[in-house]
């Protein structure tokens, strides 16, 4: 009997359990697909923490990347997506009848289902990323194009259609992000990076990002892919911000603000930087980070847009693979940014993605 290993995560605050499981045939309707790459995501470490309330045992991890090895029988050839594909793979799991979805929106389905609640004791087991083998519905899968290297794809996998994903809904609303002058990014975690890379690559002329703390590695990093200058919250006031983003600006304030930085205390930062009529994107921010008082008067009196999402459609992770594809430069740093570990070794990789210590934390398959 063929076997593979699956990370468990049986209980809050507790490591995971490593566990080995039958590599069965794919059910009805689903594909079975070996791990390339499986990113470690804030969301993760909040699940583990237990600030995202799930059901356990679980195999968690929606950031999954592989290669297609077999469907259900007979299944293949109705499909786009061929056994030897390499795939990124989406939990999500929208209804396709409520009114979002309906909408064309299904990305803000009010039903929303995941394919990784299941008890990894049920056959086929592998319900989620953090697996050496994952199960998904054949409708999950969008493949990568020829040409991108599959593991350099998996490291903004969630975050590149997370962001585009609210950049679509801005473009809904009318929102013209691509014609701003002055733009500013709070926070550099991989949603922050990658806005950067999106807005710089969309043509905005000044992209500023802001941290909490200034990280020379990583604000090197946002300069190489295209930010203007990175501020350090830690060094400059929160007034001397808004009063250089003013400067940038001939004393308006920002085009766009995109906040990526998961802090309650950058939403009223945020709310400032912006110009009469700017908008707020604010991507991500999937669990309950608390509360912050904020002046409604400046959503009212700036006439503020502001654009929230937190999930993402199959539609923004071809978008995604498309950006990737449209920008060859960035190939090289994008990868170099993986930090790859055994699924065997998930504890070491937890801990140190919750230390800070990587830009993407992943698991890889065994060599
Ligand atoms: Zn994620
Ligand atoms: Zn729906």
């Amino acid at each position: 009997m063929i076997t593979a290993k699956a990370a468990v995560l049986t209980q809050i605050h507790e490591p995971f359990e490593i566990r080995s499981y039958p590599v069965l045939p794919p059910p009805q309707g689903t594909a079975r697909i070996r791990l390339i790459a499986s990113g470690i995501c804030g969301t993760d470490l909040h699940i583990q923490r237990g600030k995202i309330p799930i059901r356990l045992p679980a195999v968690i991890g929606h950031e999954f990347v592989g290669q297609v090895e077999a469907f259900e029988a007979g299944a293949d050839s109705k499909h786009s997506v061929q056994v030897g594909d390499r795939v990124i793979v989406t939990i999500a799991c929208p209804c396709g009848a409520c009114l979002l979805c309906q909408s064309g929106d299904d990305a803000n389905c009010v039903n929303m289902g995941v394919t990784n609640g299941s008890d990894p004791d049920t056959p086929p087991h592998f319900h989620g990323g953090f697996g050496e083998v994952s199960f998904a519905p054949i409708a999950n899968l969008v493949r990568i194009p020829d040409g991108l290297d599959p593991r350099m794809t998996d490291v903004f996998a969630c975050a590149g259609p997370t962001t585009l994903h609210t950049f679509r809904l801005a473009d809904r609303a009318n929102i013209p992000v691509g014609q701003a002058s002055v733009a500013v990014v709070q926070g550099l975690g991989p949603v922050g990076l990658f806005a950067v890379m999106l807005l710089t690559r969309l043509g905005v002329r000044h992209v500023v990002a802001v941290t909490g703390h200034a990280k020379p590695e990583r604000d090197a990093l946002a300069i190489r892919l295209g930010a203007t200058e990175v501020i350090g919250l830690d060094r400059v006031s929160s007034d001397d911000v808004i009063c250089h983003v003013r400067a940038l600006s001939d004393g308006l304030g920002a085009d766009v603000v995109v906040e990526a930085s998961g802090h309650p205390q950058a939403v009223p930062q945020g709310l400032q930087l912006l110009r009469n009529r700017g908008a707020y994107l604010v991507p991500g921010q999937y669990s309950d980070s608390g509360d912050v008082a904020i002046a409604p008067q400046l959503i009212t009196f700036k006439a503020l847009q502001i654009i929230g999402s937190s999930q993402y459609s199959v539609e923004d992770i071809r978008a995604y693979l498309e950006f990737l594809q449209a920008h060859p430069d960035l190939h090289e740093t994008i990868r170099l940014l993986a930090a790859p570990y055994r699924v065997a070794d998930i504890n070491q990789a937890f801990q140190d993605a919750g230390a800070g210590k990587n830009i993407k934390t992943m698991l890889v398959a065994d060599d």
